[in-house]
């Protein structure tokens, strides 16, 4: 594992020892807090490659401490998996205004998917960041990954070196999802930034025109992930 520390901010002592055990053993190393504040500050800490973040503790809300690190500029790239009680909460967690990567419920947590969870998280993100390189040598509107072209002043995309035709919604709606790589988004919230719709109406419109949207992509589809009750997320990891 060549990966810095995953922080851990988790109030209840058990459950914050049992996870740190298991990372450990996965040859993880780890730092914890119990409190928002401590969990903030350690936050900086050089090198800490993701956070396990519980969604009520004592001082601040999970949701808030979440905020701030995306607000704080040494922090907002920080991979973030958020610890949530119960499932119902989940909307919340994930939801684009929070962005969160990921979520396990603590209530049936396992920890081998724990730990399958943090891998994928990491995995993904060193994978964007890759992305991200390779972008940065090639001029800012062009958007490359596997047989997937996208140039976005031209409105143009390729699979496999053949020219696929998108309508404005779809070729709008991949790269709104492209744009945020790695997390996941909410229909509302696509609704609202591709439809520029009210995030509580028609949410099954999103559904249909991403099903278009992976038909006409056809070996690219894999690239958009569903994630089950929550919404879509662009996975450049996805495809091989
Ligand atoms: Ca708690």
């Amino acid at each position: 594992m060549t990966s810095g520390p995953i922080l851990i901010i988790e109030d209840e002592r058990d459950l914050r020892d049992l996870v740190e055990q298991q990372l450990r053993r996965e040859g993880f190393e780890t730092l914890s807090a119990a409190t928002a504040e401590e969990g903030l500050r350690l936050a900086h800490t050089p090198r800490v490659s993701l956070v396990l973040l519980d969604l009520m503790l004592p001082d601040l809300s999970g949701i808030e401490v979440c905020r701030r690190l995306r607000a704080d500029a040494a922090t907002k790239a920080l991979p973030i998996i958020m610890l949530t009680a119960r499932s119902e909460e989940i909307d919340r967690v994930v939801g684009f205004e929070v962005g969160a990567d990921d979520y396990v419920v603590k209530s049936n947590l396992s920890m081998r998917e724990l730990t399958l969870r943090v891998r994928a998280v990491l995995r993904r993100r060193a994978s964007d960041a890759g992305a991200a390189d390779a972008g940065s040598q090639r001029p800012a509107n062009r958007f490359e990954v596997g047989g997937l072209v996208v140039n976005s002043d031209e409105h143009r995309v390729w699979v496999a070196g053949e020219e696929v035709v998108l309508t404005a919604t779809e070729f709008k709606l991949l790269t709104a999802l492209i744009d945020r790589a790695g997390r996941v988004q909410t229909r509302g919230s696509l609704l609202e930034g591709v439809w520029e719709m009210a995030p509580d109406l028609n949410t099954r419109t999103v559904d249909t025109h991403v099903k278009r949207l992976r038909e006409k992509l056809g070996a690219a589809a894999d690239y958009i992930e569903t994630v089950r009750g929550v919404g879509y997320r662009f996975n450049a990891a996805k495809v091989k």
